[in-house]
């Protein structure tokens, strides 16, 4: 019998898919263990979730391989989101647009915006917003 491991993933979800019970197939379907501690999905707007999942090596391969069928980029977090502070103007307009303030204002004198990889959940928004394109992940 194969055995089991647990993947963190996050699953960002364009518009028109945030409704379809992707979570619920996983389960359902691929015999995975489903935990989500992270989520922001609604039917308006894009969306992503953060989880873990667990089951065997083939189960979470074959549930990828379903969720992607969905348009949904799979971002296996841990290698993280990086900013690139020599690209970074401090322009600060990323900032509005990170969920978890991972991206905020260092010191409020020069404005100086920095970034805590730390509280990063990867939802890749800064990447998609910042104009000197100096956030970037390795997925
Ligand atoms: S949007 Fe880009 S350039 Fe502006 S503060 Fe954020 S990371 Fe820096
Ligand atoms: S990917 Fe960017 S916007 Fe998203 S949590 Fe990380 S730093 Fe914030």
């Amino acid at each position: 019998m194969s055995q089991t491991v647990t993947k963190k993933l996050m699953l960002f979800f364009p518009r028109c898919e945030c409704e379809k019970p992707i979570i619920y197939h996983l389960v359902k379907d691929h015999n995975l263990v489903v935990n989500v501690y992270r989520a922001k999905v609604t039917p308006e707007e894009e969306g992503y979730l953060v989880l873990d999942v667990t089951g065997t090596e083939e189960d979470i391969e074959r549930a990828m391989a379903f969720v992607k069928t969905f348009n949904v980029s799979i971002n296996y977090t841990g290698k993280g989101v990086t900013v690139d502070m020599d690209r970074c103007t401090h322009c600060g307009h990323c900032i509005t647009y990170c969920p978890t303030e991972a991206l905020y204002i260092a010191d409020e004198a020069t404005r100086e915006v920095a970034f805590s990889e730390r509280d990063c959940i990867e939802c890749l928004a800064c990447i998609r917003v910042c104009p000197f394109g100096a956030c970037a992940s390795a997925f």
